[in-house]
């Protein structure tokens, strides 16, 4: 599944190729998730002004509103001049004067969304609930301890939830509460406020590695946690999908247990608190 530095990364990659062109027409495939919302012919003469992400939505600001778009499970976008015809799996198609926007996606949990404005009822829906940012400035860390204090959750699956802070999937959620030195079973509020620092340090420090490094590491999905092989074998993975391996740090063997329907993976030693 890509996660948000694989958005970020793709959002990188037309941001700008894309800003300025001018939308001639609109090709749709099968349905996806959700409708796009609109008459198809209604975007054309749009102008494309910018691509923005948040959370895992790339946003389209259009001279006519916006387009919300995402990847679902198994999406990729590309922007490109001369894409051969639509195949089975391309089912959407945005034709600029600047080259063709196409949403491939097999699995069909992607979407194509349209809204008038980020204040209309369709657009709150699907960003209204979204936390903070972790990339930028706006992930304060007294805003981020101030949530933490409010919940009785255990922590980790309040960090999945995203309405504190976004773009923390299961193997990122793993990975920096290791680094935080905390139990993923720890409860939220109870978390001290060395430990707290530490975990927005983290989660800073590892989804910025990500997107520097390409989003790479997420590009080919192995299995459904979007694991893959590259990720696993990585020296910056500690702890999670090595269940039974000795602890990068303290030696002691990495431990797996469940959490609802995912895998938390921790190190006994390291994360007592
Ligand atoms: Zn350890």
């Amino acid at each position: 599944m890509p996660e948000l530095p694989e958005v970020e990364v793709t959002r990188r990659s037309f941001a700008d190729a894309i800003a300025g062109a001018r939308i001639q027409a609109v090709a749709l495939g099968k349905p996806l998730r959700w409708p796009l919302g609109c008459d198809p012919m209604s975007l054309v003469g749009q102008q494309v002004l910018g691509l923005r992400r948040r959370g895992k939505y790339l946003l389209a600001d259009t001279s006519g509103g916006l387009l919300l778009l995402h990847l679902g499970m198994s999406g990729s976008l590309r922007f490109s001049h001369g894409l051969p015809p639509a195949g089975v799996h391309d089912h959407f198609d945005l034709v600029t004067d600047r080259g063709t926007l196409r949403l491939h996606d097999p699995r069909r949990f992607g979407a194509v969304v349209y809204a008038p404005d980020e204040q209309a009822p369709v657009a709150l829906k699907l960003l209204g609930a979204l936390g903070m940012e972790p990339l930028s400035d706006s992930f304060s860390l007294a805003t981020f301890q101030s949530g933490l204090k409010k919940s009785r959750m255990p922590i980790k699956p309040l960090l999945l939830a995203g309405r504190l802070v976004v773009g923390v999937g299961n193997i990122y959620a793993s990975e920096v509460l290791f680094l935080a030195g905390i139990r993923p079973t720890a409860v939220a509020s109870r978390v001290g406020a060395e430990r707290v620092r530490r975990l927005h340090e983290a989660i800073r420090t590892v989804l910025t590695r990500a997107v520097q490094m390409g989003g790479s590491t997420l590009r080919n999905f192995s299995n459904a946690d979007g694991m893959t092989g590259h990720f696993q074998s990585s020296a910056h993975v500690h702890v999670y999908g090595r269940d039974g391996a000795p602890c990068h740090s303290c030696g002691s063997a990495i431990r797996l247990l469940r959490q609802g329907q995912r895998s938390s993976y921790f190190c006994p030693l390291c994360q007592r608190a």
